[in-house]
C-alpha cells in the first residue's frame, strides 16, 4: 500500500467518528501524492505524514457559566495546537452548535497549509466551543467568553497561540476575551487578533478576508484571460467574509446578486445593497428576511439555493460542505467559470472534481480565505512594533500577499504537472514549506 493510503486509514482508524477530519485529510493527501511519492523513502524514515497530520496538542475544557435567568449552562471548549513548524499556531475560535472535536481538526488541518502559504511566519491552530451566541444577550456572550478565557488563558500567548474571530465570534466576542485574557495575565499584548482599533486592532482585518477572496479571484481571472469587471456573482453566506467580498467585487466592477444565512437566501437582481445588508446583519443581527423587507428588487427564498442562480463567478463564503455535486452541476449548466473559496471546505470533493472536470476555474478556501490570517499576523507585527498603520498600508500589504499566493500555487501546480489544479498547487506549495521547517528541526 502506498505511504499515502496507509496514513490515510490510520487517521480514520484513529480518529472515529470525525468525517469533516478525514474529508480535509484525503483531500490535502491525494494532492500531495506525486510529492510524496518522489520523496517517499525520506519521509517515511522520518514518519513525516504521521506527524504532520496529528496535532501537537489538543486541549478540550468544560466551559460553565450562567445564563440571565440565573441557571448555570456548561459548553464544551477546544483548542487544537496543530504545528508550530513555521511559527506560534495561528486560527480563529469558531462558536456555533456544531462545533466539535473534528470540525476543529478539520479546521486546524487546512489552517497549517493555509498559514504557510501566505508567507508569513505562522503555525496551524483552531479552537471554539460548541456555544451558540446567537439570541444570547450581550450579558450573556460575555459571561461564556470570560469563562472561556479562564481556561485557554494558560494555553495562549502572543509568542505561543494567537487565537482569532470564526464563524460566531466577532469584535464583540474578542474584545470580552482580550479583557478577560489581561485581567487574569496582567498583559497587554498581541494575544488574540481582530481586536477593536481602540485596544490593538488592525485597520482593514475586519475586511481582509472578504477583500483579499476577491484580489486573489482578480487575479485568478485575470492570469486566465478574463475580468472581474463585469462579472455576475454569487455569494453564500452573510457573515464577515461574505460581506467584505461583495463590497470589494462591487468596488471592482462586479454584481453580486445573493447571498444568505442559515435560514435562507436573497436574490437581489439590481446587485445587493451592502449597506444595507451590514445594517441588517452587523448592527441588528437580525434574519435575511428583513434585507428583502427593506428592499423591493429583493426576493427572499426560505432554504438553499443559492448556486442555482445563473452567474460567472461563485463565491461559498458560509461554511463547511454547503456546495454539493447537485449545486456544481447547476453551476457549470448556468455557464459558471470560476469557484473560489471565502469559507472553509465549503465545497465536497466530488462537486470539486466535477466543476474542476468541467473547466471551472476552482481555487481553494486555504489559498482563496487566507487574507483573514495574514492581516492578523500583520496584526500581530503592529502589537510587536507598537504601532498602527494606516488603512492603506495594510490594504496594500494584503493585495501584495494574495497576488503571490495566487503565483505560488499556479507556480507549484505547473511544476507538479498540473497546471490549472489550483488545489494541487496550493496543498503542495504550503506543505513543502512545512516538511522543510519540520525535517530541519527534528523528531519533534
Ligand atoms: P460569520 O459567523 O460572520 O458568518 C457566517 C455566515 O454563514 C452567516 O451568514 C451564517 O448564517 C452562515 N452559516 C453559518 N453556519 C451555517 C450553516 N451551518 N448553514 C448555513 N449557513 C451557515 O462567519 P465568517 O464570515 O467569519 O466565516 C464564514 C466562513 O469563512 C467559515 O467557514 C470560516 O471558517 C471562514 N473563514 C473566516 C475567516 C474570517 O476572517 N472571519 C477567515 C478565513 C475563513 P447565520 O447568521 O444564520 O448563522
Amino acid at each position: 500500500m502506498s505511504y499515502v493510503d496507509e496514513v490515510f486509514d490510520m487517521v480514520v482508524a484513529k480518529n472515529p467518528a470525525q468525517p469533516e477530519f478525514h474529508q480535509a485529510v484525503k483531500e490535502v493527501l491525494e494532492s500531495l501524492r506525486v510529492v510524496i511519492e518522489a520523496n517517499e523513502e525520506v519521509y517515511r524514515k522520518d514518519a513525516l505524514l504521521e506527524r504532520i497530520v496529528t496535532p501537537e496538542r489538543q486541549i478540550i475544557f468544560r466551559v460553565p457559566w450562567v445564563d440571565d435567568k440565573g441557571q448555570v449552562q456548561v459548553n464544551n471548549g477546544f483548542r487544537v495546537q496543530y504545528n508550530s513548524a513555521i511559527g506560534p499556531y495561528k486560527g480563529g475560535l469558531r462558536l456555533h452548535p456544531s462545533v466539535n472535536l473534528g470540525i476543529i481538526k478539520f479546521l486546524g488541518f487546512e489552517q497549517i497549509f493555509k498559514n504557510s502559504l501566505t508567507g508569513l511566519p505562522i503555525g496551524g491552530g483552531k479552537g471554539g466551543s460548541d456555544f451558540d451566541p446567537k439570541g444570547k444577550s450581550d450579558r450573556e456572550v460575555m459571561a461564556f467568553c470570560q469563562s472561556f478565557i479562564t481556561e485557554l488563558y494558560k494555553y495562549i500567548g502572543a509568542d505561543t497561540d494567537v487565537p482569532a474571530g470564526d464563524i460566531g465570534t466577532g469584535a464583540r466576542e474578542i474584545g470580552y476575551m482580550y479583557g478577560q485574557y489581561k485581567r487574569l495575565t496582567g498583559l497587554y499584548e498581541g494575544v488574540l487578533t481582530g481586536k477593536g482599533l481602540s485596544y490593538g486592532g488592525s485597520l482593514a482585518r475586519k475586511e481582509a478576508t472578504g477583500y483579499g477572496l476577491l484580489y486573489l479571484t482578480a487575479e485568478m481571472l485575470k492570469c486566465n484571460g478574463m475580468d472581474i469587471a463585469g462579472k455576475t456573482v454569487a455569494v453564500s453566506g452573510a457573515g464577515n467574509v461574505a460581506i467584505y467580498a461583495i463590497q470589494k467585487a462591487q468596488q471592482l466592477g462586479a454584481k453580486v446578486v445573493t447571498c444568505s444565512d442559515s435560514n435562507g437566501w436573497i436574490y437581489d437582481s439590481e446587485g445587493i445593497d451592502v449597506a444595507l445588508l451590514q445594517e441588517v446583519k452587523e448592527v441588528k443581527r437580525a434574519r435575511l428576511t428583513e434585507y428583502a423587507a427593506a428592499r423591493p428588487s429583493a426576493e427572499y427564498h426560505e432554504g438553499k439555493g443559492v448556486w442555482t442562480v445563473k452567474c460567472d463567478v461563485a463565491l461559498p463564503c458560509a461554511t463547511q460542505n454547503e456546495l454539493l455535486l447537485d449545486d456544481a452541476k447547476a453551476l457549470v449548466a448556468n455557464g459558471c467559470k470560476a469557484v473560489a473559496e471565502g469559507a472553509n471546505m465549503p465545497t465536497t470533493m466530488d462537486a470539486t472534481e466535477y466543476l474542476q472536470a468541467n473547466g471551472v476555474l476552482f481555487c481553494p478556501g486555504k489559498a482563496a480565505n487566507a487574507g483573514g490570517v495574514a492581516t492578523s499576523a500583520l496584526e500581530m507585527s503592529q502589537n510587536s512594533e507598537r504601532l498602527s498603520w494606516t488603512f492603506e498600508e495594510v490594504d496594500s500589504k494584503l493585495q501584495t500577499i494574495m497576488v503571490n499566493i495566487f503565483h505560488n500555487l499556479d507556480n507549484a501546480a505547473k511544476k507538479y504537472g498540473m497546471e490549472g489544479n489550483y488545489v494541487a498547487g496550493a496543498n503542495i506549495a504550503g506543505f513543502l514549506k512545512v516538511a522543510e521547517a519540520m525535517t530541519a528541526q527534528g523528531v519533534v
